[in-house]
């Protein structure tokens, strides 16, 4: 049996080093708090074409030179793990590949006997590049969680919608980071991910479940959300109800956003005139981009809000058919060349 245990670890070693020779870090923290892994590809000079591939979700070529293919037939977190799969071929100096469903079904990290150790070291090297354990430690200081916040399936699904990866691959990257144990991260991945969408909504129910749902508190003020056109945001804030200060949406743009939903609950069991939680659920309605604003504010006194919260959101969801939109002019440069 070969070595997995070592190969996966020099696969995220090596995706470490990536990362240190692009600056990753650094745009990581100063942008939208996940890695860019099409942007890497271009800065490694990969042509990077997003098309229709019957049946496989990536191809890596290497003659007559390097090129990656994603399909464009999933959504954006599926292409973001096969552009980071296919990086790791091409990293890691791999044979040319042609990828399929198996590389998803693959639980990061967890060889098995009779995988193909080129495989296994792709697989290794896309999660840890699209979630290195520094980016779990951003995120949990960022919202205030602790290994143990980890063992909820809700937070796990937040900070996978947050770097950009599918539910099941955040757990088995903080199972590798040994957040929780192996026990922990069966049962966890085990979670069916429409469930936990249920839990946020709490008692919504969309037409689908294909959407992702966002949970949004004060934590997340002034992030930008990076979202797909039938996602729903969930916007849990405390209303300081009992001084006549209520939630107002204030900028919504109704052709990409509506409120589908709107509640509140007491805080503590006492209630009464005491601070409560509101829970205002948008739906998308379109691959637009824009600012969601919300104002708490006395209706009697609207220009004197207590707080304001906004995000700003781009819900384009996959990349569609053509060269990756940074190079495009460059390859058409080329063509008009030869
Ligand atoms: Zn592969």
């Amino acid at each position: 049996m070969p070595d997995y245990a070592s190969s996966i670890r020099k696969a995220a070693l090596e995706a470490g080093r990536l990362h240190r020779d692009l600056a990753v870090q650094a745009s990581v923290v100063r942008g939208a708090g996940r890695v860019d892994v099409f942007g890497s590809i271009v800065r490694l000079d990969v042509p990077l074409l997003f098309t229709k591939l019957d049946g496989l979700l990536g191809v890596y070529l290497r003659e007559p030179s390097p090129g990656i293919l994603i399909t464009t037939q999933r959504p954006r977190n599926q292409q973001r793990f096969t552009a980071a799969h296919e990086l790791g071929h091409h990293y890691l100096g791999h044979a040319p590949s042609l990828d399929d469903d198996d590389m998803l079904r693959r639980a990061p990290f967890q060889a098995r006997k009779g995988d193909d150790l080129q495989e296994v070291e792709a697989e290794a090297f896309a999660a840890a590049y699209l979630l290195p354990r520094w980016l779990v430690d951003y995120h949990c200081e960022r919202q205030d969680w602790t290994d143990d916040d980890l063992a909820d399936p809700v937070n796990v699904y937040q900070l996978a919608l947050r770097v950009g990866t599918s539910y099941q691959a955040t757990v088995w990257t903080l199972h590798q980071y040994d957040v929780f144990d192996r026990k922990a991260a069966s049962a966890l991945a085990g979670v069916q991910v429409k469930k936990i969408k249920q839990k946020i909504l709490r008692g919504y129910e969309p037409e689908n479940y294909r959407g992702d749902v966002w949970l949004l508190t004060d934590r997340d003020a002034d992030m930008r959300i990076e979202g797909g056109p039938q996602d729903l945001l969930v916007v849990r804030l405390p209303e300081h109800s009992g001084s006549g200060y209520l939630w107002r949406v204030q900028t919504i743009d109704g052709e990409a956003l509506a409120v589908v939903a709107d509640g509140r609950e007491a805080l503590d069991a006492d209630g009464v005139g005491g601070p409560t939680l509101r829970q205002i659920t948008a739906a998308a309605r379109d691959r637009k981009s824009g600012e969601l604003r919300l104002a708490e504010m006395r209706p009697w006194q609207p220009t004197k809000p207590l707080n304001v919260f906004k995000v700003s959101y781009s819900l384009e969801g996959a990349e569609a058919q053509g060269w990756f939109k940074d190079q495009r002019q460059q390859h058409r440069e080329r063509l008009e060349a030869a």
